[in-house]
């Protein structure tokens, strides 16, 4: 986390008017784009010049977030958002560890010499890249340690109605609606800050999670009754979905977000497992309850990492392949699967 001394350092480099550009991470999540926007109008409110980059496209039901619209996707409009990388004075990171989770971001980022700030709750931030780390794993949302930023810069009186429900959306979706990693009071202390300044949680809550298609919500559907795999001896679910179920339910982006976390709703199950395949390649997603760490499981065997009970990763075999790999790899952790949350 920033001391005194480096808030002070940062205080100076964000004086006058200054060109920022904002990043954030590859599949970009609620948090992502909760904690960018509220950082852009933050900054817009500065008098700062600001602009915000995705590497590739965001849900649509993210797409009513205030500004949005402005977000520049770095794989549809690279040389705009090349240009805007070479002109900045300073670049914000957020809700990415290691300059390796922008994807085709990457290079280009890699290549730019002004100083760059991180404001992230991943584990072991990748501490050479970045002049400045305002990083814990202690905080369940990117847009929480957002609200504390601006709050270290005496600015919480910018905080309004818009800056409220882009920190709300990173909150409430990094924890689950507050079902999960949701156990520090502070998380509520905001909220009602962020409520007291205009938000109204029930509408941003139903803009965020009523908005399925009719193909999503039978996708999900589909997915748990016939692509359900339960190993019982490994306390474990894994959910799959091939390029042609996407393809069949004309998937769009976001339409898998949320499926992972169905199968831990099953008594005895500590870990679920999505797989999804799209261009050969398939992406892995993990959920756990308790102690468990999918992150080290997603690190040491599946490409990946994350936090300790929502990690991601990929595969480069085939889906068979994968579910086989996952499984066999499974069967090394089989006593550490096997717990029971009780009341105590
Ligand atoms: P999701 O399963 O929702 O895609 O990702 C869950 C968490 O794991 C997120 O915090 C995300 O940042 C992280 N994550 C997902 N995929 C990867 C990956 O390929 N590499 C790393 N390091 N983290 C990932
Ligand atoms: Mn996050």
């Amino acid at each position: 986390m920033l001391n005194k001394q480096e808030l002070k350092k940062l205080t100076v480099l964000l004086s006058g008017q200054k060109r920022i550009v904002l990043t954030t991470h590859t599949n970009p999540d609620g948090d992502a784009i909760g904690s960018s926007m509220a950082l852009l109008h933050y900054f817009e409110k500065k008098g700062h010049t600001v602009s915000a980059l995705v590497p590739n496209d965001f849900p649509e039901f993210l797409s009513w977030i205030p500004g949005s619209e402005k977000m520049i996707v770095f794989e549809k409009k690279s040389k705009a958002a090349k240009k805007l990388l070479e002109k900045a004075d300073i670049v914000f990171c957020l809700d990415f560890n290691a300059l390796s989770r922008v994807g085709s971001m990457s290079e280009t980022l890699k290549n730019v010499k002004v100083p760059f700030v991180l404001i992230d709750h991943h584990i072991d931030p990748e501490m050479e890249s970045f002049a400045f780390v305002h990083s814990t794993v202690q905080i369940s949302s990117t847009s929480e340690l957002v609200f504390d930023f601006i709050s270290r810069l005496d600015d919480l009186e910018l905080i309004d109605k818009q800056i409220a429900e882009c920190l709300y959306t990173g909150i409430v979706t990094d924890t689950g609606s507050f079902s999960f990693s949701a156990n520090n009071s502070n998380t509520y202390r905001i909220t009602a800050e962020l409520i007291d300044r205009g938000l109204v949680p029930d509408k941003i809550h139903q803009l965020i999670y009523d908005t399925f298609s009719e193909n999503r919500l039978r996708l999900l559907g589909m997915g748990i009754s016939d692509r359900m795999l339960v190993w019982n001896d490994l306390h474990t679910a894994l959910i799959y979905y091939t390029a042609q179920d996407l393809e069949k339910y004309n998937e769009q982006v976001g339409d898998t977000e949320g499926v992972v976390n169905y199968p831990l709703s099953m008594k005895n199950i500590n870990l679920a497992v999505l797989l999804t395949e799209r261009d050969k390649n398939i992406r892995i997603s993990f959920r756990s309850k308790g102690d468990f760490s999918v992150n080290d499981l997603a690190r040491k065997h599946f490409n990946g990492g994350g936090h300790k009970n929502a990690a991601g990763g990929k595969s480069f075999i085939s889906m068979k392949e994968t579910i086989e790999l996952v499984k066999s790899e499974l069967s090394n952790y089989k006593k550490q699967l096997d717990y029971q949350l009780t009341y105590s």
